[in-house]
């Protein structure tokens, strides 16, 4: 067994035309996780699934699905992998029935392993196993593609913001499937823009923005992080230790006179901060925050903008 689910190396992607998508990198997903990659519109997300997935060809870098070099072991890694695409795309007059038998036959599962109508039942799309996909709503579309995705039962499942145009009852129903198929120990990776929906189900989550990896995390400690500030001071003279407030969540003293303050941002303001410092008797000569990258996707990612 792999120790991970999918690891990927120094991943770099520069379209045609010169648009860095993804600029090296780095990151692992633990076998039996469900995993959120979070970053706003335009961060690289796709093109990081199209990559696992065979879509898109990286510039360089390894990515490796269940221990399977994709470079290496293409058949391996893509039979180790179930991709639900960010776009819908079907054939119109294949039914859902005929669209999974199609997509088992193209994995070469051999028609004593299929199970089609289990699938169906699974994603409640069963009473309409023999209807045109055209007459499909665009939520029963999305949890087909899921069926899809799992015919030929891959261990890793990669679903690329897959509540776009789902309403609310069917994403939760969508979620539930989801949530069950982990537990049956299928890995889970899921793409979304929205912070809310990741932390909801997400053991660990990554977040990428402008094509780097600037965070990954247990779901909780990225929540927190999400809260904290930081600010740099440098003081007008030395500080033995560093200076105490009972509203700050950290003090560090990283030179003789230069202390970093961790704060909760919806307790207190930097402004706060200074003054408290101040009310001390330091004076402050330079002030500098940290992690300004991180709280941009956050602001970007929690402002409610929708598509
Ligand atoms: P996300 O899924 O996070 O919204 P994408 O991976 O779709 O982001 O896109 C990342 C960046 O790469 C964007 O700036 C996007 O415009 C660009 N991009 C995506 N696909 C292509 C392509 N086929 N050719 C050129 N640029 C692309
Ligand atoms: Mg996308």
């Amino acid at each position: 067994m792999p120790e991970a689910a999918i690891s990927i190396r120094h991943l770099s992607k520069i379209y045609e035309g010169g648009k860095q998508a993804l600029d090296d990198v780095s990151f692992e997903v633990a076998q039996g996780s469900i995993f959120g990659l979070l970053g706003p519109n335009g961060a690289g997300k796709s093109t990081l699934i199209n990559i696992l997935a065979g879509m898109v060809n990286k510039t360089s870098g390894n990515a490796s699905i269940w221990g399977f070099d994709i470079d290496g072991n293409p058949r391996n890694a893509r039979a180790s992998i179930g991709i639900v695409p960010q776009e819908i795309m079907f054939d119109p007059f294949f039914t859902p029935k005929e669209a999974l038998e199609l997509q088992a036959g193209l994995y070469g599962v051999p028609k004593s392993k299929r199970r089609s109508m289990e699938l169906l039942r699974a994603v409640r799309l069963e009473d309409k196993a023999d209807a045109y996909a055209r007459t499909l709503s665009g939520g029963m579309k999305r949890r087909l593609l899921v069926a899809k995705a799992m015919v030929h039962s891959p261990p890793v499942i990669v679903l690329d913001e897959p509540t776009a145009g789902v309403d609310i009852e069917l994403r939760q129903q969508l979620w539930d499937y989801v949530v069950e198929l982990n537990k049956g120990g299928v890995t889970v990776v899921l793409t979304t823009h929205y912070l809310e929906e990741a932390e909801e189900l997400c053991d660990e989550i990554a977040i990428i923005n402008h094509g780097k990896l600037i965070a990954k995390k247990p779901t909780g400690e990225l929540v927190n992080m999400a809260r904290e500030k930081a600010v740099v001071l440098t003081l007008d003279k030395d500080v033995p230790s560093a200076p105490k407030h009972e509203a700050f969540e950290k003090s560090e003293r990283v030179a003789d006179r230069t202390v970093e303050i961790t704060y909760n941002k919806d307790r207190m303001n930097a402004g706060e901060v200074l003054t408290a410092i101040q009310d001390m008797g330091l004076g402050i000569v330079d002030v500098t925050t940290k992690e300004a990258d991180l709280e941009d996707v956050f602001l970007s990612l929690t402002s409610g903008s929708a598509e």
